[in-house]
C-alpha cells in the first residue's frame, strides 16, 4: 500500500506533446465512505465482497491510497466537441489506476472518476458531484444489464468533500457532496486519442498508438497488410451495432462529442444523457445544445457516422489510399442499416423487417409521436397484448396526457388493425412473439426521475433509494412484481427538468 502524493504537488494543467498519457496520483479526500458497488464486476475483476467491505477498499477507489502494483495515469486526446476541433482535452478529472486481469483472463481497467487535476484539467477541478456519479454508475450498470456495449462500474464512493457545480436546470451554483465512480472497461482509448496526434502531425504516435490498441484490443485481427483496414472497419461495425441498440433501448447520450466515442464501441462518459420518455426523435437532455440539437435522439446513428469520419481522417496518414477507409464508413451504414431493422423487427415481435414494413414502422412512429406515448411502456404493453384486439385502456395508458383515446385513437386503431395483419402472416407464432418482445423491449429503464429521488435520498444520507434502482435495472427485461412503481411514466414534477449539467 502507497501513499499518495502531496496534493499540493498536482501537476499544472499543460498541453502534453509526444506523449498518449501523464503519470498523476489521484488527489486525496477527507472521509471516504463506499455508498454503492456492483458485485458482479468486483466479481470479474477477483475481488471478494469482503474485500468490497474492508475500509482500505474505499480509500483506493477514492483516490487515497494505491494498491500494489497500481500505476495512476491520466489519458492525453483531443477531440471534435458539437463539430468543432476542440484542441488537446484528456482526462481531465479522471485517473486511470492501472488494468486487473480478472479470474477469466479477461483485462479490466480501473478508471477513477473525479479523482481530482491533472495535466488536463483545464483549470477545472477535477471533481465529481455526487448527482452525476450516481447516475453514472446506475446506469452504467443498467445498461449492461440491458446488453447494450458499456463501460461498466465497480464502486460509488463518497468523498466528505463538497464540489460547487452549476445546476443548469436552475442557475444556481450551490456545494454539493462529492463523489468518485470507479468506471471499468477493458480500454478507455477514444477517437479523439488519435486525432490529438493526427492534429499534431505527430505520425509516429499515431502508428504507436494504433498498433497498441490492436495488438492489446484486437488480437483476433490477422497480421498482414489489411490489419489497419481491418480495424477500422471493425471500429465501424462495432459502433453501428452500438447505435442499433441506443435506438432500440431509447437512450440518448447527449454529448456524442469524437472524445466521447469508445474505439471499444462501448458507451462512454455518462454526462447528461437521458432515456426518451414521450417520444420524440428531436429530444435531447442536453440543455446546452438547445439550439443546434446536434445530439439529439434520432440524430444519433448520422453523429455517429460524422464521428468516424474525423476519425478515418485522424488514421489517414496510416493508409495509401482512401479506399479502405471508405468501405469501413460504409460498412458502418449497411451495419447499422442490418441491426436497427433486426432491433426495430424484434422490438415488433416480428421475425424480420422486409421493405415493405418500414412503412408500417414509420408510421408507429409517427403515432407515438404525435400522441405522446411512453416509449418504454407503449412496447412493452405492445408485447403483451393481443394484437387483434382494439386498443384498450391499459394501451392507452401508456400516453401521456388523459385524452390520448380522444387524440389518436382512431389512427391508433387503424394502425394496430394492419399489424395484427402482418403478425398473422409472421413465422413467429404468439408464444415467439410475446417472448422476443420482451426480450427486445424492457421494463424498466434509469428515468431522470427515478435517478432524481435516488440522488435527493443519498444526498440526505438514505442509501436504500440508490440500491433498490440497482436491483431493479439488475433484470431490466423481467416482470418484478411489486416494482411497478419503477416503470411507470415520468410524473409531472419532472417533466421539465433536463438532464444533469455536463460537469
Ligand atoms: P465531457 O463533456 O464530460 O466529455 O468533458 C469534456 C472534457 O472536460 C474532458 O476532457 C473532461 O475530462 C473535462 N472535464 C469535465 N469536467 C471536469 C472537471 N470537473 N475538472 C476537470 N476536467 C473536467
Ligand atoms: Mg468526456
Ligand atoms: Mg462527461
Amino acid at each position: 500500500r502507497e501513499l499518495p502524493g502531496d496534493p499540493s504537488q498536482a501537476p499544472g494543467t499543460r498541453q502534453v506533446e509526444d506523449a498518449a498519457w501523464s503519470m498523476v496520483m489521484p488527489t486525496p479526500v477527507s472521509r471516504p465512505e463506499l455508498l454503492a458497488w456492483s458485485p458482479e464486476v468486483a466479481e470479474a475483476i477477483g475481488f471478494t465482497p469482503r474485500d468490497v467491505l474492508d475500509p482500505d477498499f474505499a480509500e483506493v477507489f477514492a483516490g487515497n491510497a494505491l494498491l500494489p502494483g497500481m500505476q495512476a495515469y491520466a489519458a492525453n486526446y483531443g477531440g471534435h466537441q458539437f463539430g468543432h476541433w476542440a484542441g488537446q482535452l484528456g482526462d481531465g478529472r479522471a485517473i486511470a489506476l492501472g488494468e486487473a486481469v480478472g479470474r477469466d483472463g479477461g483485462r479490466h481497467e480501473l478508471q477513477l472518476k473525479g479523482a481530482g487535476p491533472t495535466p488536463y484539467s483545464r483549470g477545472a477541478d477535477g471533481r465529481a458531484v455526487l448527482r452525476s456519479s450516481l447516475r453514472e454508475f446506475v446506469c452504467s450498470e443498467a445498461m449492461h444489464h440491458l446488453g447494450v456495449p458499456t463501460t461498466r462500474a465497480l464502486s460509488l464512493v463518497a468523498t466528505g468533500d463538497s464540489v460547487v457545480r452549476d445546476m443548469f436546470y436552475d442557475g444556481r451554483a450551490a456545494p454539493e457532496p462529492g463523489a468518485i465512480v470507479c468506471r471499468v472497461a477493458p480500454s478507455f482509448i477514444r477517437f479523439g486519442s488519435f486525432e490529438l496526434p493526427y492534429v499534431r502531425g505527430d505520425i509516429h504516435l499515431l502508428r504507436r498508438l494504433t498498433d497498441f490498441t490492436i495488438a492489446r484490443d484486437f488480437p483476433h485481427l490477422p497480421p498482414g497488410p489489411d490489419r489497419y483496414a481491418d480495424w477500422f472497419a471493425e471500429v465501424c461495425t462495432r459502433t453501428a451495432t452500438l447505435m442499433a441498440e441506443w435506438m432500440r433501448v431509447g437512450f440518448v447520450h447527449g454529448v456524442m462529442n469524437t472524445d466521447n466515442m469508445s474505439i471499444l464501441g462501448l458507451t462512454i462518459d455518462y454526462g447528461p444523457y437521458g432515456w426518451i420518455e414521450p417520444f420524440d426523435p428531436d429530444w435531447t437532455p442536453n440543455t446546452t445544445d438547445a439550439g443546434g440539437r446536434r445530439y439529439r435522439f434520432g440524430w444519433q446513428p448520422r453523429i455517429a457516422h460524422w464521428n468516424l469520419g474525423q476519425l478515418a481522417q485522424a488514421l489517414s496518414p496510416l493508409f495509401d489510399e482512401v479506399v479502405p477507409l471508405q468501405a469501413g464508413l460504409d460498412g458502418y451504414a449497411q451495419t447499422f442499416t442490418t441491426a436497427d431493422r433486426a432491433a426495430q423487427a424484434r422490438k415488433l415481435g416480428l421475425e424480420r423487417l422486409y421493405d415493405d414494413d418500414v412503412e408500417l414502422l414509420q408510421e408507429l412512429l409517427v403515432l407515438l409521436h404525435d400522441g405522446e406515448a411512453d416509449m418504454t411502456l407503449f412496447y412493452r404493453a405492445l408485447g403483451e397484448r393481443d394484437p387483434a384486439a382494439a386498443p384498450d385502456a391499459v394501451l392507452f395508458g401508456t400516453f401521456y396526457g388523459d385524452d390520448a383515446e380522444a387524440r389518436i385513437g382512431p389512427a391508433l386503431a387503424q394502425w394496430l388493425a394492419r399489424y395484427a395483419v402482418r403478425v398473422g402472416r409472421d413465422p413467429l407464432d404468439a408464444a415467439q412473439r410475446r417472448e422476443t418482445m420482451r426480450r427486445a423491449n424492457p421494463r424498466y429503464v434509469p428515468r431522470n426521475w427515478l435517478l432524481q429521488e435516488a440522488i435527493d435520498a443519498a444526498t440526505a444520507g438514505d442509501l436504500a433509494p440508490l440500491h433498490a434502482l440497482q436491483a431493479v435495472f439488475r433484470h431490466p427485461y423481467d416482470d418484478q412484481p411489486g416494482r411497478e412503481a419503477y416503470a411507470r411514466k415520468r410524473p409531472d414534477w419532472a417533466a421539465n427538468r433536463a438532464g444533469c449539467s455536463m460537469l
